[in-house]
C-alpha cells in the first residue's frame, strides 16, 4: 500500500511541474529519477507495483512522461523519464521467477506500446534523437541508449515505422549512430533491433544503402565474431532485408561482404538449434539475393561459394526443418552455373498462320481494341525472325479461373470507375442465330425443310440404339454397379439426391437448410411419382401420344430425327463400330501438328477404370535426392548419358520432305493391339510417341539407362504453357522402374507436390479385360531445375514434374498423361454415339454447326429439351446456357460435360424434370482447336479465349464470338434473360469441386456494390449442389466480381446479358480433401457423376414457391464467402493495379 500512495505522489508532483517544467527542473529531476529508480528497482514487488501504476491508462501517467520527456532541455531529467519510459516497454525480467516475470512484462508491455504509438511517440523520439545527436548537441551515451531502446520497441510494433523514420528524414541519424556506436555492445542490440525495422522498407531500405549502410554492417559482423549470437542473427536478418535492393548486392560484392557470409555460412555446423536454423536462414537468403546479380554471382563463385553451397546439400541433416533450404540452396548452385538451356529451337515447330485482320474495322463488334484486362494480352508475340521473343512471361500468370487470394488485392475498386458499355451487336446481324433456336419457331413444314436442306439426316429411332448398346441410362445403372460392387455406395440411383445430412453450424445455415430440404422434398415426390414404373409409362405414352396428334409437335419430332447438322458425321453408317466411327472422325480433323495415329485409350472412350485411387503421400526422403540429383547435374553435367529418342521437330522435317506433293486425305487407325509383344531388338530404350490428337511431346533424351528427361510442346504460336502433357511409350521391360522427368513445367507448384498422380493406360491389360485409365506413379515430385528459361522473366528457370513408373507387361504400348484425355474426336463419337440413342419422341435432341474453329473444324453446339407439348411449348421454357473445354489443358471439364449431356439425354427422373423445365444450349468444347494440338491453355492465337468473352473477335476468336452472339440473340431477340450460365473448368491447384459466381456485393466495382441483388439467385445452386455432390466443397465456392475478370465468360455475361445465375465450375485435377471422396483421387465416373449431379441440382433450382432470402446485403456477401466491406477498401488503389485494366489493341499478332 505504501508503495502506491509514494508511486501516486511522485506521479502528482510531475503533472504539477507539467505547465513551466523547465522552472522546476530540480522538482522534476528528484521526482522522475525516484520514479524511474522504482520502475528499475532490484525489488520485484516494488518494481511491479510501480509499473502497474504508470501502465494504467485512465490515469495518463506514459502521456505525461512523454510531454515532460518533450518539453525538459536536461539531459539528465531526460534519461530519468526515458529510462521509466524504457521499463515501461521493456520491462526486466529480474533473476528470480523469470517466467512469471516474463508473463507479467508480456501482459502490460504491449498495451504500453500501444499507448505510446498512439501517443506518436515515434516521431517524437525520432525528433528527440535527431535534435541530441545533431552537430551542436552532445548526447549523453546513457540517455542514447534509454531512447535507442525505446525506439526499438516501438519499431517492432509500429507497421509503418520504416516509412516515418524516412518520411522525417531520419534514417541517415540512425545510421550515424550506429556507424559511431556499432562498437558499443549495449547499444548495438537495440539499434540492430531498429535497423530491422527499417531495412524491411525496400525504399528506406535504398537511403541507407545509399548511405553506406553496407560497409557498416560489414564492420558490425566483424566486430561481433562468428560465434552465434542474437546480434548475429539480427544483423543477418538487416542483411537480408536489404538485399532485395540490387544495389546493396552490386555494393556488397564490390565491398568484399560476400566472404565474410560465407565464413558465417561455412561455419553452419557449428551452430545449435533454432539459432543454427535461423542464421542459416537469413543467409542463404542472402546469397540468393546476391545469386540474381551478374556481380553476385561471381564474387560467390571466386570465393569457392559453390564448393560451400555443394558440400552444405551434401551434409544437410536428414530433418524436415532443413526441407526449405535445400531447394534454396539447389537454386543458388543452379543460378551461379553456367546457362543451361533446352535442346530445343526457342520457337515451336510448327506455326499456325492467321488471319490478317484489317486495321479498321467498320464493324464495332469487331472492335479489336477490346478489353484483354491485363497488359500482358498485348504480349500475344509470334516470336520474331531472329528467335527473340518479347518479355511475356508472368510467372504469376494465374492459371484457372480462379478467384484466388493472390488476385482478391488488386480488385476492390475505390470510387466508381466505369465499366465500358458492351459493344452491342447489330440486331441484323443477330438474327443469324434464328437458326440456332429453331425448336421455338419451326411450326411449319415449309420452315423445317428450309432448315433441312442444311442439315444432314443422323437421329435414328429408340428401337435402334439399344442394339448399339449405348444406353445411356444403362451406362448410369453400370456405374452406380461399380460403386456398389466396391462397397462405396448401397444407395440406390434414386438415392443419389439423398440429402447428406448437416448438422447446421448455426442460424445462417439452418436458414438455407431448411429452403433446401423444401425444395429436395418436392423434388423427391415428383421423382418418386416419375420413377414408379406405371407413371412412367403413361408419360412415355402421353408423351407419344402428344406428338402423333399435335401436327406442330410431329413436324417437331420429325426435325429431331433430321438435324444433325455435322459434316463430320455425316457418313459414318450407323451399324459402325466405335472404333470405327472413332478412326474415320479423327481422320477428318485439321491438325497444325502432323498427326499419325489415333491414340488408344481415345479410340475405346478414355475412361478411367472405375476405382478410387487414394492420393499420393509425398516422400520426403525422394524428393530431396531427386532434388540432389539436379545439383549433381548441375555440378558435373558431362556425367549424362545424352541420346536423343524422340525428336518432332525433326520427325515434322521429314514428314515434309516426305510428303512434297502429296497431300492426300489422312486415314488413321490404331493398331496397338497387335504391336504388343513385339521387341525393338536394335533399340535398348523406351520409344516415344505423341502425334496424336491432344498429345503435346516435343522431345526426350534418355540421359540414364532407365531415366529419360522430356520437353513439351508449348502452346501453338506460342513458347510457354507447359502443363499438360499426352505421350506414348513402348519397347519396356515389365518391372523395371523408369524414371520420366518433364523439364520445362512453368509454374512454381503442381498438385505433384500435394498428391496428384500422372495417369498411365496399359493396352495389354485392355485387351486383357481390364482396360482403363490407371493412377500410376511413384516418387513423385515437382521442382526447380537447372534450365533457364529464356521467355521468361530475366533470369527465370523450368520446373520438373518427376515421376517413376514400373509398367506390368513386357512390350507394351502405355499412354502416359497429366488427366484423362478427351480430345474432339471422342466428343464428336459420343455425339455420334448420343444421337443414335435418344428416342426423339421423348427427348427433343439437335445438334448443329455453330461455326468453324481457325482451323476449320466444326463446334458442335447441342440442343436438349423435351418435345414441344402444348401444356409446355419449348418457347415458353427457360434456356440454359453451358459451355466447357475454353482452356484446353483442363480435360476435366469435358468429363464433368459429358456426364451432364448424358445425364439429360438419359431418362432418370430428374433428367425428364430439367428437360420439361430447360432448353439446354451446350456448346462443349470452347477451345477444340487446344485440345485437338496439345496446347494447355490458349488455342491457335495464343491467347486465352477466356479472357475474351466480353471484346470477341469474330475472326480470331470464332467460337467465343458466335457463343456470345447465341445468349446474345436469346437475350435480345428473344428477350429472354437465360435462366443460367455455366462455363466447365479444371483447377490445376485447388482439391474437390466448387463454383464461382457473381453477386453486386461481391464486385470490385462500386456502382456494382450499391446495387442489391437477390442472393437466392446465386447462391441456391452452390446449396444443392453441396446436397447433390459428393466431391463439392460450398466453402469453396466465391461470388466475386474481380476487375480482371472482366472478360471471363462468367462475368462477361452476368454483366452484359443480366443473367444472374452466371458461374465457372471448376473440378480438381487431383481429387478431394473433403467430403465422401477425401483423400481420394477423381476418375471419370466421378467426374461424369458430378456432371449428372449438377443437372439434379437444376432439378431444383426452378422453384416457384417464391420463397425469398430475407437478408439483407452485407449478409449476403458474407454467406458468400465474401471480405466485409471493409476489408475491400482497404485493397490497394487503382494506380496500383493499371495493368489489370488494359483496353489498348490486341492486334499486334502478326
Ligand atoms: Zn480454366
Amino acid at each position: 500500500m505504501a508503495d502506491d500512495t509514494l508511486n501516486d505522489v511522485l506521479i502528482d508532483r510531475l503533472r504539477s511541474f507539467l505547465s513551466k517544467p523547465n522552472e522546476n527542473l530540480d522538482g522534476i529531476r528528484s521526482a522522475a529519477a525516484r520514479l524511474h529508480s522504482r520502475c528499475a528497482s532490484q525489488d520485484k514487488a516494488t518494481r511491479e507495483r510501480t509499473l502497474e501504476r504508470v501502465w494504467r491508462r485512465h490515469d495518463g501517467a506514459i502521456p505525461l512522461v512523454l510531454s515532460l520527456l518533450e518539453s525538459v532541455r536536461d539531459q539528465v531529467t531526460c534519461c530519468s523519464l526515458a529510462g521509466i519510459l524504457h521499463e515501461c516497454v521493456s520491462p526486466r525480467a529480474g533473476t528470480s521467477g523469470k517466467k512469471k516475470a516474463q508473463n507479467h512484462a508480456v501482459k502490460y508491455r504491449s498495451p504500453a506500446l500501444s499507448q505510446l504509438t498512439s501517443l506518436n511517440a515515434t516521431q517524437l523520439i525520432i525528433k528527440l534523437l535527431m535534435q541530441l545527436s545533431g552537430k551542436e548537441s552532445q548526447i549523453s551515451d546513457m540517455l542514447l541508449y534509454e531512447l535507442v531502446w525505446i525506439i526499438a520497441q516501438l519499431s517492432q510494433k509500429d507497421s509503418k515505422f520504416s516509412v516515418k523514420v524516412r518520411l522525417m528524414g531520419s534514417a541517415r541519424t540512425f545510421h550515424n549512430i550506429l556507424r559511431l556506436h556499432y562498437n558499443n555492445p549495449k547499444l548495438l542490440y537495440p539499434l540492430l533491433i531498429v535497423f530491422k525495422s527499417l531495412s524491411r522498407n525496400v525504399t528506406t531500405s535504398t537511403v541507407l544503402v545509399k548511405d553506406g549502410i553496407v560497409s557498416t554492417m560489414e564492420k558490425v559482423i566483424v566486430s561481433i565474431g562468428y560465434s552465434p549470437s542474437p546480434k548475429l542473427r539480427l544483423s543477418l536478418n538487416v542483411m537480408h532485408s536489404l538485399t532485395r535492393s540490387k544495389l546493396c548486392c552490386t555494393k556488397m560484392a564490390k565491398e568484399d561482404f560476400v566472404p565474410l557470409l560465407l565464413r558465417i555460412f561455412e561455419r553452419w555446423e557449428r551452430y545449435n538449434g533454432k539459432m543454427r536454423l535461423r542464421i542459416l536462414t537469413y543467409t542463404i537468403i542472402t546469397l540468393k539475393h546476391l545469386s540474381n546479380t551478374k556481380i553476385g554471382r561471381k564474387a560467390i563463385k571466386s570465393s569457392n561459394g559453390l564448393n560451400l553451397l555443394y558440400k552444405f546439400c551434401v551434409l544437410c541433416p536428414n530433418d524436415r526443418t532443413y526441407d526449405s533450404l535445400l531447394p534454396r540452396v539447389a537454386s543458388i548452385i543452379g543460378t551461379c552455373m553456367d546457362k543451361k538451356v533446352l535442346p530445343i529451337d526457342t520457337t515451336g515447330p510448327v506455326l499456325f498462320s492467321l488471319p490478317v485482320l484489317k486495321t479498321e474495322n467498320s464493324d464495332t463488334s469487331d472492335n479489336t481494341t477490346g478489353s484483354g484486362m491485363r497488359t500482358s494480352s498485348s504480349r500475344e508475340t509470334t516470336p520474331s525472325a531472329d528467335g527473340s521473343v518479347a518479355e511475356s512471361f508472368d510467372n504469376n500468370d494465374d492459371d484457372d479461373d480462379d478467384a484466388s487470394d493472390k488476385t482478391q488485392e488488386s480488385d476492390a475498386g475505390h470510387g466508381p470507375y466505369a465499366i465500358p458499355p458492351p459493344i452491342l451487336r447489330d440486331m441484323d446481324d443477330l438474327c443469324q442465330y434464328a437458326a440456332f433456336f429453331q425448336e421455338n419457331v419451326v411450326t411449319s413444314n415449309q420452315e423445317a425443310r428450309t432448315f433441312e436442306e442444311k442439315c444432314i439426316p443422323r437421329a435414328k429411332s429408340y428401337q435402334e440404339f439399344g442394339s448399339h448398346g449405348c444406353d445411356s441410362l444403362g451406362e448410369h445403372r453400370d456405374y452406380w454397379l461399380i460403386n456398389d460392387r466396391d462397397g462405396l455406395r448401397s444407395d440406390s440411383y434414386l438415392g443419389s439426391c439423398h440429402l447428406q445430412h448437416q448438422e447446421p453450424s448455426n442460424d445462417e445455415n439452418s436458414f438455407w437448410q431448411k429452403e433446401v430440404e423444401r425444395r429436395l422434398n418436392n423434388y423427391m415426390r415428383t421423382v418418386r411419382s416419375h420413377s414408379s414404373c406405371s407413371c412412367y409409362d403413361v408419360y412415355k405414352r402421353e408423351m407419344t401420344w402428344k406428338a402423333s396428334s399435335d401436327p406442330a409437335m410431329n413436324s417437331n419430332l420429325q426435325n429431331s430425327l433430321h438435324m444433325m447438322g455435322l459434316t463430320i458425321l455425316s457418313d459414318i453408317p450407323k451399324h459402325s463400330s466405335v472404333h470405327y466411327a472413332y478412326c474415320a472422325i479423327a481422320s477428318k480433323v485439321n491438325t497444325v501438328y502432323p498427326v499419325v495415329k489415333v491414340a488408344y485409350p481415345d479410340m475405346v472412350g478414355g475412361d478411367g477404370s472405375g476405382q478410387l485411387y487414394p492420393l499420393h503421400i509425398k516422400d520426403r526422403k525422394v524428393c530431396r535426392a531427386k532434388l540432389m540429383t539436379s545439383v549433381e547435374r548441375a555440378v558435373h553435367p558431362h556425367l549424362l548419358l545424352d541420346r536423343v529418342v524422340y525428336d518432332l521437330d525433326g520427325l515434322i522435317q521429314q514428314d515434309a520432305i516426305a510428303k512434297g506433293n502429296d497431300s492426300g486425305e489422312k486415314h488413321l487407325y490404331n493398331i496397338d493391339e497387335r504391336r504388343v509383344g513385339h521387341r525393338d531388338l536394335l533399340k535398348h530404350h523406351l520409344l516415344f510417341e505423341s502425334r496424336f490428337e491432344s498429345g503435346n511431346l516435343r522431345k526426350v533424351v534418355q540421359i540414364g539407362l532407365h531415366e529419360y528427361e522430356l520437353i513439351l510442346l508449348p502452346d501453338v504460336n506460342s513458347v510457354k504453357h507447359h502443363q499438360w502433357f499426352y505421350f506414348e511409350v513402348s519397347n519396356m521391360e515389365a518391372n523395371v522402374t523408369y524414371t520420366f522427368n518433364i523439364v520445362n513445367c512453368e509454374k512454381q507448384n503442381s498438385q505433384f507436390n500435394y498428391g496428384m498422380k500422372p495417369i498411365m493406360y496399359s493396352v495389354i491389360e485392355a485387351k486383357e479385360g481390364r482396360p482403363g485409365w490407371v493412377r500410376a506413379g511413384s516418387d513423385i515430385c515437382y521442382y526447380r531445375n537447372n534450365y533457364q528459361n529464356l521467355h521468361g522473366r530475366s533470369r527465370s528457370w523450368y520446373l520438373t514434374t518427376s515421376f517413376s513408373m514400373t509398367f506390368p507387361h513386357d512390350n507394351d504400348v502405355c499412354y502416359i498423361a497429366y488427366h484423362f484425355p478427351y480430345p474432339y474426336s471422342l466428343l464428336m463419337t459420343q455425339i455420334w454415339k448420343w444421337s443414335l440413342s435418344v428416342d426423339p419422341s421423348l427427348i427433343y435432341f439437335r445438334t448443329d454447326c455453330l461455326c468453324y474453329s481457325l482451323n476449320n473444324n466444326e463446334t458442335p453446339l447441342l440442343t436438349i429439351t423435351s418435345p414441344d407439348m402444348e401444356s409446355n411449348r419449348i418457347k415458353d421454357r427457360e434456356v440454359v446456357f453451358l459451355t466447357a473445354r475454353v482452356h484446353p489443358g483442363e480435360s476435366n471439364a469435358s468429363w464433368v460435360m459429358h456426364g451432364t449431356i448424358q445425364y439429360l439425354l438419359s431418362n432418370a427422373p430428374a433428367a425428364i424434370m430439367v428437360r420439361n423445365k430447360f432448353v439446354f444450349k451446350i456448346v462443349p468444347m470452347l477451345n477444340m482447336e487446344g485440345v485437338i494440338n496439345g496446347c494447355h491453355r490458349c488455342g491457335l492465337s495464343d491467347e486465352d479465349l477466356n479472357r475474351r468473352w466480353s471484346r470477341p473477335n469474330q475472326y480470331l476468336h470464332p467460337v467465343i464470338y458466335h457463343s456470345k452472339g447465341l445468349i446474345e440473340y436469346c437475350a435480345r431477340i428473344m428477350n429472354k434473360t437465360p435462366f443460367m450460365f455455366c462455363d466447365y473448368h479444371g483447377h490445376s491447384r485447388r482439391k474437390n469441386v466448387f463454383l464461382y459466381g457473381c453477386c453486386n456485393a461481391g464486385s470490385w466495382n462500386q456502382v456494382d456494390r450499391s446495387n442489391s441483388d437477390d442472393p437466392v439467385d446465386y447462391l441456391m445452386l452452390p446449396y444443392l449442389m453441396q446436397h447433390f455432390s459428393k466431391a463439392f466443397n460450398l466453402q469453396a465456392c466465391n461470388f466475386r466480381v474481380e476487375r480482371m475478370r472482366e472478360a471471363t465468360a462468367r462475368v462477361t455475361i452476368w454483366r452484359e446479358f443480366g443473367v444472374k445465375r452466371s458461374y465457372t465450375m471448376e473440378s480438381s485435377f487431383c481429387g478431394c480433401d473433403q467430403g465422401f471422396y477425401q483423400g481420394y483421387h477423381l476418375d471419370t465416373i466421378h467426374l461424369k457423376e458430378i456432371g449428372a449431379n449438377f443437372c439434379e441440382a437444376m432439378a431444383c433450382l426452378k422453384d416457384e414457391g417464391g420463397w425469398k432470402a430475407d437478408i439483407t446485403p452485407e449478409e449476403a456477401a458474407r454467406l458468400a464467402g465474401l471480405t466485409s466491406k471493409e476489408q475491400l477498401d482497404e485493397s490497394p488503389p487503382m494506380s496500383e493495379i493499371s495493368d489489370n485494366s488494359d483496353f489498348s489493341s490486341d492486334e499486334d499478332f502478326h
